[in-house]
């Protein structure tokens, strides 16, 4: 059992019981109630979507390594960690395939309207009216923003429906798909535009409100990155007014309590941050964010490391 671990979140059930069957973790209460116990950390074990403040790594002197369970690592001060000598690792690759399912799945489920046509059924709309055409997938242009491994999942998967590929990212891939060199070019080429890039300062609003005319009134916008990739004043003004015809988000600037707007569109698709929250995907995940934790402490090295 590995041990002077501190936990910092809650973790789901089935995620919580590997961690106890392998750790005995401290939480953030328990260094409240007992400071002493700051000086023991020399392991962190958390999740993406929990911010690790550099404070809370300056109060732990003799902490050696974060491990994250998550892909994402821009809520981690992975700088100020590094150059105190702290190792960060998260866990990529194991959640492409559920990432990529729930991408896709949303995108289907917003050209075709399920959100609404499910109501439509349940409120016995039906009985009165046909319900509305929607949208299909076939012969659709797609434009992927982060042609990484989720964006190579997601390519591979969307060729199968028809549809034509290509893709923005730093550098140009060795795959058959057009390669756009810039953002606002793929933007205009696209009937749809998935985003699937880290988040951070480098892509903050890289979606902004030039881009999303460039999507233009006939363009869908998915979004499965991270919710500061896109400015949202701009989409959610873009979605009122018909500048776009809709959008599938996965995330979101300020999630759980997202934007009130968003709930009164019916051109707009929406999913709690679920990407990769799948229960095989997530035993995975801790597994592997565990294994990091019990190497470091064997051998000094670990599988997956940020840097
Ligand atoms: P990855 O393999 O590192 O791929 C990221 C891609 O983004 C790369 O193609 C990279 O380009 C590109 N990129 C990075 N910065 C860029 C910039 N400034 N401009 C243009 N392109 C840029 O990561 P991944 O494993 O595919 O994951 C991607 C992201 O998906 C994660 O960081 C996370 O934020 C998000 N995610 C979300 C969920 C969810 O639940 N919704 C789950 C998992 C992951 P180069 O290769 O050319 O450098």
């Amino acid at each position: 059992m590995l041990t002077n671990i501190l936990q910092v979140g809650t973790f789901p059930a089935l995620m919580q019981r590997e961690v106890t069957e392998r750790v005995i973790p401290w939480t953030e209460q328990d260094l409240a109630a007992r400071p002493e116990l700051k000086q023991q950390v020399q392991g962190l074990i958390t999740r993406s979507n929990i911010r690790i403040s550099e404070e809370l790594i300056r109060s732990l002197p003799n902490l050696r390594i974060i491990a994250s369970c998550g892909v994402g690592y821009d809520l981690i001060p992975v700088s100020f960690a590094r150059d105190r000598g702290i190792v960060v690792s998260n866990t990529p690759e194991v959640l492409n395939a559920a990432v990529a399912e729930l991408c896709i799945g949303m995108l289907i489920g917003l050209l075709r309207q399920l959100h609404t046509a499910d109501q439509f059924v349940r409120k016995s709309l039906w009985l009165k009216q046909a319900y509305p055409l929607t949208r299909g997938l076939a012969g659709k242009r797609v434009g992927i923003i982060g042609m990484g491994r989720i964006g190579k999942e997601i390519g591979l998967r969307l060729e199968p429906f028809g549809t034509t590929i290509a893709y923005f990212s730093r550098q140009r891939k060795p795959l058959p798909w057009h390669y756009a060199p810039s953002l606002t070019e793929l933007a205009n080429a696209s009937d749809i535009l998935i985003a699937v890039v880290p988040g951070g300062a480098e892509t903050r609003h890289m979606i902004d409100a030039k881009i999303l005319r460039a999507l233009g009134p006939q363009g869908y916008f998915v979004n499965i990155a991270r919710g500061s990739v896109v400015d949202e004043e701009a989409l959610l003004t873009a979605l009122e007014t018909g500048e776009i015809a809709g959008a599938a988000l996965d995330v979101y600037a300020s999630e759980p309590a997202i934007n009130q707007r968003f709930l009164n569109l019916d051109n707009v698709l929406l999913s709690p941050h679920a990407g990769s929250a799948t229960t095989e995907t997530r035993q995975t995940m801790i597994q592997l964010a565990i294994t990091n934790l019990e190497a470091f402490f064997a051998t000094g090295k670990i599988l997956t490391p940020v840097y």
